[in-house]
């Protein structure tokens, strides 16, 4: 069975190999097992539920609560010649009508479907599809528990028990223990398998800033941007205002950004989506609502402008860079502001207790001053054994001083205004300000008034976010957000005992530093080839009106860029490069890359094999004379002129090839198929004309029909 699977890989796909975990779980799920798949975004989730659906009788049926992204993935499945369809509100009733009876027809392997959808429609759905396999994407949803709650999931733990006897797939890119256990349980996954690949993206470099003033974030992130031309990122803010501010400061400095949220219509949201996929458009400022699902491998950063709810919610937000493997960066921007705010969402929704705690989650990782990568996989039940290199703190290791003076100076200030202000008075007390109601609440009069003001204000934040964070201090939520003194505090400050801080590093990047590790990709004649082939890749995708990415990924044209393909069988290897696409695709890649392999050949003045062929060929020399002079074969010179004259440097082959032998060639390529090597027609002809005039007709044939086109 799983050479089977194996087969579909690369036929439908066009992969060689699977990633780890999915060839078990295509067999479990085969041997009609149930299964929990806990996969990193990008990982490869799709393929465990769509290759069994290929091996088995009747359909799959797919549900995932991303109706906007229904239509992509069904279209993402025919390109690569899948017999896929789905259902949901969005669809008229006969619309409906036509998909269930292609489904009754056995027509359709994958059903994707809304789970509103399946609820109502039910018994027709179950009738008409003859369901095979249930596949529960997102499935993370179904949990109060998780970061993305949809109640209409919590509906379906009836359908595991309608359906005994099929298999279901449960998926999902972010679960803690606690989610994994509340998935199985509400879905009533019998005795399902649980299947954890590694959530560690080694490619993603991981930094936390600590205190920076939003002006100040917009100008430090400008610089980043100018650094980087050229590579796509997405700024995520927290609110609306500040997508559309963040993105009109980088405008205004001459950068190709824009923003995406939720308060667009959806043409421009759309639009937005689609320029930046087609890398029209260099950087979004986005809420979190951007980004699901989108198949960008070439995402070169992410930064949080604002603090992340969740530790789910950032990694599934840093995990859309580099999904492509290639180095990428991620920066998270943290400040007091945004918990003070995050607090006041958490606690004013609903799970009010479980997104606190949540909160302090992400808040603990973004104040440690340990390996980010370590928590960040803990967090996900993972262990690092080693530092991991390629964080913030790991590149800049913390250090600590004794810090009970400074936290007693804090915390005497915040106990003579009876603990009844928030941070800002507190510090700008301890700074000596005289601002008007620091004078009007008698402050100016307090012993610690000016007592810190050889610390200035932003660090004097970060030194309370430690305080925070150590539990020296706590913010009262519900009075205000002022600051209290936690019984660990009253010690230090009282001199029962002292407090370590740890030293605060420059938070200004180092113009030097950043340019030294700024990010090479591609170098750039590859870099040229990329574009070349992004081109022909955007006239297809717009031809059938579908996102660039659903013709071919970034990933399968940087391999195409790598292994630059000469024939048809090199570009069958090009990893997803599968028999579907090679067939609707492949030539116009390949023509492609010939024609951009030759030109780069002739911008080179020597040791430029097609020039010296037609310097020789302008002095009047036959193709064996060039031959004999160039010590190649003539086959090699005749396959230079046929390129030759594809570029246009020849403006006919009359006296190589007639015009009955290019219309023979013609007719046996509409035969065995435009795509093929040349064997074949030799041998469909008989092998009355000869190989080289093949490859002289072709070229004819082609390039009568780019003109044509
Ligand atoms: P997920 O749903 O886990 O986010 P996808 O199923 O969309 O991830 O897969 C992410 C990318 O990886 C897709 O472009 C997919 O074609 C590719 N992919 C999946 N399996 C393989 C494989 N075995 N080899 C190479 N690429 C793969
Ligand atoms: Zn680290």
């Amino acid at each position: 069975m799983i050479s089977k699977a194996q087969q579909i890989l690369k036929k439908h796909y066009g992969y060689d190999n699977f990633r780890p975990h999915q060839a078990e779980i295509i067999e479990h799920v085969l041997d009609k097992k149930d299964a929990l798949v806990l996969m990193p975004t990008g990982g490869g989730k799709s393929v465990c539920f769509q290759i069994p659906a290929l091996l088995m009788d009747g359909t799959c049926i797919v549900i995932s609560p991303l109706i906007s992204l229904m239509k992509d993935q069904v279209d993402a499945l025919k390109t690569n010649g899948i017999a896929a369809a789905f259902l949901n509100s969005t669809q008229n009733f006969s619309e409906q009508e036509e998909i269930l009876e292609a489904c009754n027809c056995n027509e359709i392997k994958l059903l994707y479907v809304s789970p509103e959808k399946l609820l109502t429609d039910l018994e027709v759905i179950s009738r008409m599809a003859k369901p095979a396999l249930f596949a529960i994407d997102e499935a993370h949803c179904i949990s109060s528990w998780g970061h993305d709650f949809r109640p209409e999931y919590t509906k379906m733990g009836f359908l595991r028990d309608r359906f005994s006897a099929i298999p279901f797939i449960a998926l999902t890119a972010t679960a803690d223990k606690v989610t994994r256990r509340d998935i199985s349980k509400q879905l009533h996954l019998k005795d399902p398998k649980l299947f954890v690949s590694s959530f560690d993206r080694k490619n993603l470099s991981l930094d936390v800033r600590i205190g920076i003033k939003p002006k100040q974030k917009a100008e430090e992130i400008i610089d980043f941007v100018k650094e980087r031309t050229n590579q796509s990122g997405i700024i995520y803010c927290l609110s609306r205002n500040k997508c559309e501010e963040v993105a009109e400061k980088l405008i205004s400095a001459g950068i190709n950004a824009s923003y995406y949220h939720a308060g667009m219509n959806a043409d421009d949201r759309a639009k937005t989506q689609e320029d930046f996929i087609n890398d029209e458009l260099q950087i979004v400022c986005a809420t979190i609502a951007f980004g699901m699902g989108i198949d960008k491998s070439n995402v070169r950063w992410v930064i949080h402008f604002n603090m992340p709810k969740n530790m789910e919610g950032y990694y599934q937000e840093i995990g859309r860079a580099g999904r492509d493997g290639l180095p990428s960066e991620t920066i998270l921007y943290y400040s007091y502001a945004d918990i003070i705010l995050l607090n006041k969402f958490a606690s004013e929704g609903g799970q009010a207790e479980i997104n606190l705690e949540k909160l302090k989650r992400i808040q603990h990782y973004a104040e440690a001053d340990s390996c980010r990568r370590k928590i960040l996989l803990n967090y996900f039940s993972e262990t690092l054994y080693e530092n991991c290199g390629n964080c913030d703190v790991c590149k800049n290791p913390r250090k600590h001083f004794d810090g009970t003076t400074i936290v007693q100076k804090a915390l005497s200030a915040i106990a003579r205004m009876g603990e009844k202000e928030g941070a800002q008075m507190v510090i700008d007390v301890l700074r000596g300000s005289r601002r008007i109601e620091i004078l009007e609440a008698g402050y100016e009069k307090l012993k610690t008034h000016g007592a810190g003001s050889d610390i200035n204000s932003m660090d004097w934040q970060r030194y309370l976010m430690q305080m925070l964070n150590m539990g020296v201090l706590e913010i009262a939520y519900d009075e205000n957000f002022v600051l209290k003194i936690t019984p660990v505090g009253k010690d230090i400050l009282f001199g029962k005992r002292n407090i370590e801080l740890t030293i605060l590093q420059a938070i200004l990047p180092k113009e030097k530093a950043t340019r030294e590790k700024r990010i090479k990709t591609v170098v750039a004649p590859e870099e040229e080839l990329f574009d070349v082939l992004r081109k022909v890749r955007r006239d297809f995708a717009m031809e059938e009106n579908v996102p660039a990415y659903i013709i071919f990924s970034d990933a399968t044209l940087q391999a195409m860029v790598m292994d630059k393909p000469k024939t048809a069988k090199d570009m069958l290897h090009v990893s997803g490069v599968g028999e579907h696409k090679f067939a609707k695709y492949g030539q116009t890649f390949l023509d492609a890359i010939l024609d951009f392999l030759g030109e780069s050949y002739l911008k080179k003045k020597k040791g430029d094999t097609y020039r010296e062929t037609l310097l020789f060929y302008q002095e009047g020399l036959n193709p064996d004379e060039i031959a004999a002079e160039r010590k190649i074969s003539s086959q090699t010179v005749y396959s230079h002129l046929a390129y030759l004259y594809q570029r246009g440097n020849i403006s006919n082959l009359d006296e190589f090839v007639s015009w009955p032998e290019v219309e023979e060639v013609k007719k046996a390529m509409s035969i065995v198929g435009k795509m093929v090597a040349m064997k074949p027609i030799f041998e469909y002809l008989n092998e009355s004309i000869p190989y080289h005039k093949i490859r002289l007709a072709m070229a004819v044939i082609e390039k009568s029909a780019s003109e044509k086109r």
